[in-house]
């Protein structure tokens, strides 16, 4: 009689697609992979959310549009086309993702700023969506937002810029996707191992799940997934931002545009809440603390609008964004692994852009052409690594 093994085989669950990953990238894949008739096995490691994509700010904002180029004008599509993918959502789910075309403005600092604010007046008119402005106006029209002392040079106001709730839309997404027959979401269980010859992995509970393509979707822990055929000297095809930001129980107007200045956010939100961000930390010593780099930013939002001033602080939170090698988001089909695909490397711009490059993943794994620019391809990014590229400041 032939020896029996002690060591169970784990059962295999298969999916036409895995996606690794439940955040705004991972919850996208999930949804437009549905759409195209495949099935999907979502799996997180921790909760929906649990990474960047569960902060506070949901900013939804433009490439400057001067030195115009197809990178800047494929955000621009993402971002107009991002508002009905959302009703869409919303009409799916009855769950509202509070997401509002709520322009922003820019306090110009110095006289000299003005005729360069005024030539990306034409730059819009020029590459923006019709009826979407970058204007100049000698002083800002509401009052205290921001405050004149702020802005000595007067502001640009933009109409193009929108937010939502981070939080908010990933909830949908979720519920999307749970309310699908053919889907499956697992949370709480990381994948531990990849085979994408094969077609399975496993994750740390020892469930085996096996698929036609895998999307990896996992933040700033997609890059060692990915990395599979570059030489161990290799740099790693990514970097992980550590990012900082508030919340602050402002009750103020919703309808406010975002203010922004100089990497400084402070984003209305439809509950009268203001999110303030963001630090952008390549060295860090832990990833989930906050400290007086985010009381500088508060001091800052505070100076430029001065009747947050006494607003209780409600939530200090910090996520570290997937930066990649390239710089630009990694998308697209692994050149040696015609199963493994890429989803990740959004770093700043995610949430106006995740469902545009989801889309043509998904294309991708049904034989469609991609369409997205070379820098985006995984492909590029990896003959970056192959030649020792260093990530650009
Ligand atoms: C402070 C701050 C402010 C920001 N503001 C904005 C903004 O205003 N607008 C904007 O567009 N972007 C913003 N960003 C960037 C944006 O949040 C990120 O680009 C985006 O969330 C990345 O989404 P993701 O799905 O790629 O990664 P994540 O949201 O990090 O999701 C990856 C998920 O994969 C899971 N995972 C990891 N390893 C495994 C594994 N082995 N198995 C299974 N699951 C795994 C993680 O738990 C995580 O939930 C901000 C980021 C920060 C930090």
């Amino acid at each position: 009689m032939p020896a029996v093994s002690s060591i169970p085989i784990p059962a295999l669950h298969r999916a036409d697609v895995l996606v690794i990953g439940g955040g705004v990238m991972g919850l996208w894949a999930g949804v437009m992979a549905l759409r195209a008739g495949l099935s999907v096995c979502l799996i997180e490691a921790s909760r929906i959310g649990a990474g960047a994509s569960g902060g506070l700010l949901g900013a939804l904002m433009p490439h400057m549009p001067d030195r115009w180029n197809e990178k800047k004008a494929l955000q621009r599509e993402a971002l107009v086309s991002l508002e009905s993918e959302i009703a869409r959502i919303e009409a799916e789910t009855g769950l509202s993702c509070f997401y509002r075309r709520c322009g922003r403005i820019m306090p110009l600092l110095r006289p000299q700023h003005v005729e360069r604010a005024l030539r990306h007046g034409e730059d819009a008119a020029q590459n923006w969506p019709v009826g979407h402005v970058w204007r100049f106006e000698a002083q800002p029209g509401i009052e205290g937002w921001p405050d004149r002392a702020g802005a000595p040079a007067g502001i640009v106001v933009e109409t193009l810029t929108a937010r939502l709730s981070p939080r908010a839309l990933l909830g949908a997404l979720d519920a999307r996707l749970r309310a699908d027959p053919h889907c499956r979401v697992i949370e709480d269980d990381p994948v531990r191992s990849l085979d994408a010859q094969e077609g399975s992995a496993l994750s740390a509970s020892g469930l085996r799940l096996g698929f036609s393509a895998c999307i990896v979707a996992a933040g700033v822990e997609s890059f060692p997934f990915l990395a599979e055929g570059l030489p161990s000297s290799a740099p790693p095809l990514g970097q992980k931002v550590k990012g900082q930001a508030a919340l602050l129980d402002a009750r103020i107007d919703p309808a406010l545009p975002i203010l922004f200045a100089d990497g400084l956010y402070v984003v209305a939100h439809e509950n009268g809440q203001v999110a303030i961000g963001s630090t952008s930390e390549e060295q860090f010593a832990d990833p989930a603390s906050t400290d007086e780099q985010l009381d500088a930013l508060i001091a800052r939002a505070v100076a430029l609008a001065p009747g947050l001033a006494g607003a209780p602080v409600i939530e200090r939170w910090a996520g570290l964004r997937p930066k990649a090698i390239g710089r630009e988001p990694m998308v697209g089909r692994h050149p040696d692994l015609p199963r493994l695909f890429a989803l990740t490397g959004g770093f700043k711009i995610s949430f106006g852009i995740a469902h545009h490059m989801a889309e043509a993943v998904v294309g991708e794994i049904l034989g469609r052409p991609m369409t997205l620019p070379q820098p985006f391809l995984l492909a590029t990014h990896m003959s970056l690594a192959r030649t020792g590229g260093k990530t650009r400041a």
